[in-house]
């Protein structure tokens, strides 16, 4: 059984680091000329979901390895607004709670990974089978025989195609054409902020220990400071303050093709002084913005060889924090049932068939929730 990943974001490499834990072959192709030829985004939550599917795909000095290079767990979570006043509690589902939905607000048991680093770890041990530089362009059967084409001419046999290739996902307009991400009607503008001496002595204290979650009008901001201290592990990773503001588009970018760091600048203008100095003292190129997609649960369809994962079917709003986490988890289901297919020499046409009918009812339920996370942060209405 030989398989075929196309994209090495963190759902493909995943899967790939599952296949190689059961012995099954696998290749995995990415557009990108190089892990990190693109800005990747920066802080990533990892939860209960993400981590398990990280522990049953990656070998255990992997996981721990994963586990270090994560930044130092804050206790504790402001819930403010843009004057730094406290407001009333206000809380996301997905966010989890140690201790179970009755444990006091304030303690967070996911892990804050760094995009760039986890997919450094994520990438380790599986350096010859991840091909950069090789961009999908479509797939063939002929005799019998699943290839996926690449745009330098060359191609891959294969017995399952796996489409890991994001929201744009090539693979998914060819096998499921009438699956579509739709507009939110939101925007998110996201980046860092370097935790220098200069800059932590203008940017308010409590941004600096602890979550803080800031209501305004129409947006909400999450900030997370990201240290690393004497636990982190190589890759090295500079201490930085991640936030990310979200809400409606007509608030965030409203010229539609705006500069997302002047957009931030733009909004934060009468905002505390402590508050504003995190988007002045960001680098624009630490800046990015993006339209919000969310796709509705994913419909049903005849399994074939061709495959999806992660925001190729299931893009939704970062809101719930759940998107990357709901691509492990696709990616641990399909390893798994992949694995035992090879195992057990059984079809494995019934692996995909059943990783399938799993993953439509976890990450539908995971699309509803990220849109009532969206709701309850700036109180957009989900489509
Ligand atoms: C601001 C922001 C914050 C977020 N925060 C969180 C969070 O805290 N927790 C969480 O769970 N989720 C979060 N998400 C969602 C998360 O980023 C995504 O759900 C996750 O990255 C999806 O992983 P993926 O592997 O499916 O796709 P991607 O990470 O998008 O990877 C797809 C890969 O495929 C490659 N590719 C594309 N086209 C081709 C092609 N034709 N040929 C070859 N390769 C191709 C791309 O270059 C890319 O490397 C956030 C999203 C945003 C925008």
């Amino acid at each position: 059984m030989h398989i075929v990943i196309i994209g090495a974001g963190l759902g493909g490499l995943c899967l790939a680091q599952g296949l190689k834990r059961r012995g099954v072959s696998f290749d995995v192709y990415e557009r990108d000329a190089a892990p990190d030829s693109r800005p990747q985004g920066f802080r990533i939550k990892i939860d209960r979901t993400g981590q398990e599917a990280l522990e049953a795909c990656l070998p255990p000095a992997l996981s721990t390895l994963f586990r270090e290079a994560c930044a130092i767990p804050v206790n504790g979570v402001n819930l403010i607004g843009p004057g730094l006043e406290p407001v009333s509690e206000r809380w996301v589902a997905s966010w989890q709670r140690a201790g179970g939905d009755d444990a006091p607000v304030g303690r967070m048991e996911d892990l804050n990974a760094d995009r760039l680093a986890m997919r450094r770890v994520l990438l380790d041990g599986i350096e010859a089978q991840v091909h950069f530089g090789r961009a999908f362009v479509d797939y063939e059967r002929s005799g019998g025989v699943l290839r996926a084409r690449f745009a330098d001419g060359s191609a891959a046999a294969c017995d399952v195609l796996v489409a890991a290739d994001g929201v744009n996902s090539a693979v998914r307009a060819l096998r499921l054409p009438e699956v579509a991400p739709l507009d939110t009607g939101s925007t998110c503008i996201y980046g860092k902020t370097l935790f220098s001496a200069d800059n932590a002595s203008r940017i308010a204290p409590l941004f600096q220990s602890k979550t803080s979650v800031v209501f305004g009008e129409r947006l909400a901001v999450i900030v997370d400071p990201m240290r690393f201290g004497s636990r982190q592990s190589p890759p090295q990773v500079d201490d930085y303050l991640y936030w990310a503001m979200i809400g409606s588009s007509e608030r965030l970018n409203p010229a539609r093709d705006g500069d997302a760091h002047a957009n931030a600048l733009s909004l934060c203008a009468d905002w505390h002084p402590g508050f504003r100095a995190l988007f002045e003292l960001a680098k624009p190129s630490d800046v990015a913005m993006l339209p919000v997609r969310t796709m509705t649960a994913p419909p049903r369809w005849q399994t074939d060889g061709v495959t999806v994962l992660g925001d190729a079917i299931h893009v939704m709003s970062p809101a719930g924090g759940l998107g990357a986490n709901t691509a492990l988890r696709d990616a641990a289901t399909l390893a798994q049932r992949l694995g035992e297919a090879a195992a057990n020499r059984t079809p494995v046409l019934a692996a995909v068939a059943a990783y399938e009918a799993a993953m439509r009812d976890y990450a539908g339920e995971a699309i509803r929730q990220s849109d009532d996370g969206a709701e309850l942060l700036f109180g957009a209405v989900a489509a």
